[in-house]
């Protein structure tokens, strides 16, 4: 769904910043009322390190960093997306929503079309596990890895009997082929014309979003049935289902997260539903990905503490030490909890008990130490050699997280991990300022950092708009500027265009918060873009961005210049940057062939030539 502007502004001017935020928390008058302060939701705060700015209507944490408008203050305080967001302050300030354009309500109608059949099949699903004859083997195991009927009804639990169509029958009145496709409940047959249902004889656990609506299923085969394709199956990606987003038991879980401000992250739909039956109820579940950016921001929303639980096995062990890496800059307090080799939280939780599982969550070490702890065990700390690669496997994990830099929990983690590698804070922390200008591509380098001299911190400078631009940084701006004027084009441009044909990682880096507003359904505006963007010299960027294809009409020119509706401008500059993609990869295709020398494949490098060539002739 997208909102005009106007509309954006007008909540805005109807939503109070001080009274908002007073609602959730105690706000501190200072200098006469012109400013307010308050203990930061977003860290852990003991001392009022927030500051809400009523002139501003702005509000912004000096500890953390959070900061931003009403806006804001509500996406992360309540883990809503924008539009949802929008929703929520115009109920609170008493709105009416807008009528919605017709591209965006049919798109809205359809998405609502798909919540409704998968909420049908959940309820077919669930009925035919409880009343069927059909069922009885799924319920006489559902029985025995002991499930209660409460879990069942709880988490509603589902069958699909041993019949390939019967979903589709059961359909006919009521759902066309078209959405019981959509929402990934059928498939089209390999061999033969028609399709099938998806999910055939397994035991089913719906899966909801964090507004509890059904947004697909994890199959589980039943032991002894015949085996297709694997133990458990998901539905596959839908317009309503994005599994880097979505985690199991979410809904259920809320309360729990709450009252314990933490949240248990496990593999499986099954160990999370065994623990809720347990009494843990702040678990949440993975499915088949490992826990995302996006996963933890949602996190993040509720709980100050992420345990993430994995098995004791080299595989478990290794993702736990790869996520580590991906999650290790976030501004959470993030734990790894390795249960003893062999067992899944099920199996611990059977023999052990709640009380001892409960023990191991709270003695789970934080990532940093889970991290340290792995690379020892991998290469020791005995000899000179051993403790460099420890030191330096370390330094590239906190290098890697530029949300780190200059943190105080950056600090926290330097001066703990100095005195385990018998190394001095000053030498460590050399070293990883040493690692990281190094890692810091040319062009963004100023000078050469001195090893004594003292590390200033700051957020990294974003050079693009402050020096001249090359030529392929122009064509990469000049797409940008484009989908800046208008937005609805990057449905189109992330069809020819990927984020991987930018070579500058600045642009491409919007280029990509650009796509991922897009795929959230949503009109990546200019206002919707930098709503997404934490650091400010991105937004300076963007700004600049925009106010370029101000100054050179590049509105005007798109709709001057169009052809029934595509523009010959549009047109131009993805052509361009497609050009420049077969280019390089013509470059570096001769460049691999005269590296390896293999003589007998120079026959066909002087046909690709030729016909590269007859190509660019032809431009
Ligand atoms: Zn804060």
């Amino acid at each position: 769904m997208d909102l005009s502007s106007d509309f954006k502004e007008l909540v805005r001017s109807r939503t109070e910043i001080v009274s908002l935020i007073g609602e959730s928390t105690t706000l501190i008058p200072e200098r006469g009322g012109a400013e307010y302060k308050c203990l930061c939701p977003f860290h852990e705060d003991t001392n009022p390190s927030m500051r809400v700015y009523p002139d501003r209507q702005s509000f912004r944490c000096w500890v953390c960093d959070e900061g931003g408008d009403v806006f804001t203050w509500v996406m992360k305080r309540e883990a809503l997306s924008f539009p949802e967001t929008i929703r929520f302050l115009a109920e609170r300030a008493h709105l009416e929503m807008p009528e919605q354009s017709k591209h965006q309500s049919e798109q809205f109608a359809r998405k609502e079309e798909l919540h409704a059949v998968l909420k049908w099949a959940e309820l077919q699903f669930h009925e035919c596990f409880l009343k069927s004859t059909e069922a009885k083997d799924a319920r006489d195991y559902i029985s025995r890895r002991g499930y209660n009927q409460q879990t069942v009804d709880e988490f509603r639990l589902g069958y699909h009997p041993e019949d390939w169509d019967w979903l589709q029958r059961k359909a006919k009145t009521q759902f066309s082929i078209d959405a019981l496709q959509q929402s990934q409940l059928i498939r089209k047959q390999d061999d033969r014309p028609g399709y099938s249902d998806y999910f055939v004889d397994r035991v089913l656990f719906p899966i909801h979003d964090e507004r509890k609506r059904t947004v697909a299923f994890g199959g589980r085969l039943i032991p002894g049935h015949k085996e297709r394709g694997g133990k458990y199956f998901n539905s596959k990606e839908s317009p309503v289902f994005h599994k880097s987003r979505v985690l199991y038991g979410l809904p259920n879980a809320r309360d729990g997260i709450r009252d314990t401000k933490s949240v248990l992250v496990v593999e499986g739909y099954a160990d999370c539903v065994a623990c809720h039956q347990f009494g843990v109820r702040n678990v949440v579940a993975t499915l088949g990905t490992a826990l995302t950016e996006l996963h933890c921001n949602r996190l993040k929303a509720f709980a100050q503490k992420v345990v993430m639980v994995y098995d004791g096995d080299d595989a478990g062990q290794n993702a736990a030490a790869k996520a580590v890496g991906m999650l290790i800059g976030q501004s959470v307090d993030l734990r790894v909890l390795t249960l003893p080799e062999g067992a899944d939280p099920d199996d611990y939780l059977k023999t052990n008990g709640t009380k001892a599982f409960q023990a191991l969550v709270d003695k789970a070490p934080e990532a940093w130490e889970f991290r340290f702890n792995y690379e020892v065990k991998k290469y020791g700390l005995d000899s000179i050699n051993s403790r460099e690669t420890v030191v330096t496997e370390m330094l590239q994990l906190l290098a890697g997280a530029s949300d780190l830099q200059g943190t105080t929990r950056e600090d926290i983690i330097l001066t703990r991990l100095a005195p385990r590698l018998q190394l001095t804070e000053g030498a460590i922390r050399n070293q990883l300022q040493r690692i990281r200008s190094a890692s810091r591509p040319q062009q963004f380098q100023t000078k050469p950092v001195q090893e004594e001299q003292p590390v200033i911190e700051q957020e990294e400078r974003i050079e693009v708009h402050r020096r001249p631009l090359t030529k392929d940084d122009r064509m990469e701006c000049e797409l940008l500027e484009i989908l800046l004027t208008e937005p609805e084009r990057a449905e189109q441009a992330r069809q020819e265009i990927g984020v991987d044909d930018f070579l500058n990682p600045h642009l491409r880096e919007l280029l990509q918060i650009v796509y991922d507003v897009v795929e959230l359904g949503e009109v990546p505006s200019f206002e919707r873009v930098t709503l997404e963007m934490e650091r400010n010299e991105l937004k300076g960027m963007t700004v600049w961005l925009a106010d370029q294809a101000r100054e050179k009409g590049i509105e005007h020119k798109l709709r001057e210049n169009s052809d029934g509706g595509a523009s010959i401008l549009f047109r131009q500059v993805i052509d361009a940057l497609k050009w420049r993609r077969e280019v390089l990869s013509h470059k570096a295709d001769f460049q691999k062939q005269a590296m390896s020398g293999e003589g007998n494949d120079a026959l066909s490098m002087l046909q690709k030539a030729a016909a590269f060539h007859r190509k660019r002739v032809q431009r």
